[in-house]
This record gives C-alpha cells, structure tokens and sequence, in this order.
C-alpha cells in the first residue's frame, strides 16, 4: 500500500508538472499570431516589441522556477526527505502539537529562503529592466520580515488551533477545524484591508479635486458611499496600475492605485471604479465566500478520513501516520481535485468580470472601460494572445480582447 501511494503521489506531480508546461507551451505557441483588429492600437511598433521580450522573458523565467521546484519535491519524496525532517523534528520535540508546529515551520522557511534568489532576480532584474521595479532593496527586506511575521502569527495561530482540535476531539476533527477556517475566512474577508493592507501600504480616502468630483457624481448615481473609497500607495513597489474591490457590508472598500491617476484619465478612472461597484452590487463577494464553505467542509472531511492511515505517512518516508507527513500527502493527493474546484472557481470569476463591466457599461462608461482597460495592459506589458486552453485553466479575469468584445456588443 505505501508503494502504491508513493507511485500516485511520484504520479501525480509528474503529470501535474507535465501539464503545466503543456499549457505555457500552448501560450508561448499562441502569442506568436497577429493580433486581432481592435487590439492593434494598443502597442506601437517598439512597445510591441518590448511586450514581446518581457513576455518571453517572464516564459522562461516560469519554466526555470517550476522546473526547480518540481525536482526539489521528487527529490524529497524520491529520497524520503520528509520522512527524515520528521526524524530530526522529533529529537528535539515529541509533542502533537508542536512536532507539525516545527516540521511545517522548517519546511516552509527552507522553501522561502531556497526561492529568495528567484524572487531578487524576478524583482531587481526582470522588473527592473523593464521599468516597473520600485522595490528598493531596503523595503524587500522589510517585505520579507512582515511576510515571516505574518506567517509566525497567523499561519502559525491557525495551525495550532487546528492541531489542538485533533488532539482533543479527532472524531470531530474536520467538522471543527473546517467551522476554525470558514470563521477566519470570513474575519479576513472582513479585516484584511484594516489589518492587513496598512502593515504594507498606505491608503489615504480620495483628495479634493477634478477626480473625487467626477467619482461623487457617480456615487451619487449608483448609490455607492464615497467613504468607501480609497487611494493607495502602489507606486511604492511597481508602476504597474490596479484596482480591487473587498469586504463585506459596512467593512466593503474600494482601492484604487496611486498609479492608475497618472496612467488614466479621469473618465476612464470612474469607468474602472464603476466596473468595481459592480462587484459590489452584486455581491460577488458574498457569493465567492459562500461557496468557499462547503468546499473547504469537503476537504476537511476527505482528509480527517486519512489521517489516521500510517500507509499514507510511509509513502513519505515515515513509519507511522503523524497530522503533518499525511497532511503532506494528502495536499499532493488533493491536488487533482483541486484543479477542478480552482477550474470551477476562474469559471465563475471570469463571469463575474462580465457582469462588473456590465455593470459600468449599464452606468453610461463602456467606452471608457474599453480605453482604460486597453491602457492597464499597454502599460503593464500584458500578453494579449493568451491560449484559450490557458485561459479556461489559469485565468480569472477574461481576456482584453473577450472583454472588449462583449463590451462593443
Ligand atoms: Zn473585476
């Protein structure tokens, strides 16, 4: 049994893998074709050919990244890794609670300090050479140290929780923790732009001027409180441009990038505003978070039932089933059907997209939309020619082009 699941786990990485880089073939392949008719005024011809090397480069970048991170998992499956970080963990603690505690705690900072060298070249040489890099060496440190907090406190918080619980009550076990995350989730969703946000930008409600009088008007019009609405520092770290919505009810805000000012006008602003009202009007958060219960109640259940299986744990190189080397396990196992749940997920993203733009449109701003959304991906380098398959797969948003075509409809 323990072979068995080790060559499905060994399987299911390879495929995973090989899929992968089946589908950025699929995009490298696609990006080569003429752009369709109404995309042509997007680049010129020297943007155009910047688009293409930024794209290429980040390509190869891409394959180099998964390649490594492929191998470094046979590697330790291959070589029962697991099961020897495990062992060292255990000389040092033989506790329920904190042996998982270290083992994930190890393994997450090796991992983090292994990808430190891809992360520097992605952002100091990549982004920098063509011109969004901000990050100064002295914030990416800073951004690191926060990141570690963060995942100390609150990754670290949830994990014993979680662990408690299945000390305690492991009949329980999944019904407990999955109640554990839905209520996190739905503080998160709550408290992430008031708790989370300012620990690494700074979001300041819209100044007096041409812009804020534009957006009230709209406000007005729509129904959407002004004090909902803020800018944020984005510029810190790249020139590239955006705009989110998030929360729930009274905790429900706007963020809209410094960047986006000076890359769009101020009609064009409010169309990009308008598309986030629609999110909000039509409770794509809501939805997104109710369908988020019982997915995560049907992975908990799945994995309380193999929890206790020791042919799990020695699949990894253990010798008998510990919370951690099956929770391991059971994330590789997991993953094919969480390819068809995040499958299922861009699905529903790509058709709430839709329905924001509709959303604006309805408000008098397609046109707007259609010259905003053509200037974000001009000047973040967009590929503009991704593979359909790539879309279904990867996608959340539409397509430019899918986007303006539903919007000249
Ligand atoms: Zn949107």
């Amino acid at each position: 049994m323990p072979q068995f699941l080790f060559l499905t786990i060994i399987l299911i990485l390879v495929a995973d893998f090989g899929f992968e880089r089946f589908l950025a073939y699929l995009n490298i392949k696609n990006a080569k074709k003429d752009l369709p008719e109404i995309l042509r005024d997007i680049y010129d011809p020297e943007k155009y050919q910047k688009q293409r090397l930024y794209f290429r480069t980040n390509s190869r970048f891409g394959m180099l990244t998964s390649t490594f991170s492929f191998l470094l998992i046979i590697t330790m499956i291959s070589f029962r890794g697991f099961g020897w970080v495990d062992q060292l963990v255990q000389i040092y603690v033989q506790n329920p609670v904190w042996t998982p505690i270290l083992f994930f705690g190890l393994l997450f900072f090796a991992n983090d300090i292994l990808s430190i060298p891809f992360d520097l070249y992605d952002t100091f040489v990549i982004e920098q050479k063509f011109g969004f890099n901000k990050v100064t060496p002295k914030l990416f440190i800073l951004d690191k140290l926060k990141g570690y907090g963060l995942t100390v406190i609150i990754g670290g918080g949830i994990l014993y929780l979680i662990l408690l619980i299945y000390t305690l009550t492991p009949e329980y076990f999944w019904l407990l923790a999955w109640a554990v995350i839905t209520v996190f989730s739905l503080i998160m969703t709550l408290f992430y732009s008031e708790v989370i946000v300012p620990l690494f930008n700074k979001q300041t409600p819209l100044q007096e001027g041409e812009l804020r009088t534009e957006i009230e008007k709209f406000a007005l019009k729509s129904g959407f409180n002004l004090t909902n609405i803020f800018v944020i520092d984005g510029s810190k770290r790249s020139t590239k441009a955006n705009a989110y919505f998030s929360g729930l009810g009274s905790k429900k805000r706007i963020v809209l990038y410094d960047t986006l000012m000076d890359k769009l006008t101020t009609e064009e602003i409010v169309a990009v505003l308008a598309h986030e009202v629609g999110h909000y009007k039509l409770k794509h958060t809501l939805i997104n978070f109710t369908v988020s219960i019982p997915t995560t109640l049907i992975l908990f259940f799945v994995f309380g039932l193999i929890l206790q299986s020791d042919a799990l744990a020695q699949a990894l190189g253990g010798t008998k089933a510990s919370f951690h080397l099956n929770a391991l396990a059971f994330s590789i196992l997991y993953s094919p059907i969480s390819l068809i749940l995040g499958i299922a997920t861009n699905v529903l993203s790509r058709k709430f997209e839709y329905q924001a733009d509709a959303f604006a449109a309805k408000y008098g701003y397609a046109t707007q939309l259609q010259s905003g959304l053509k200037k974000l991906s001009a000047t973040s380098l967009s590929n503009l020619m991704p593979h359909p398959v790539y879309v279904f797969f990867h996608y959340s948003h539409p397509t430019l082009y899918q986007r303006i075509n539903k919007l000249t409809d």
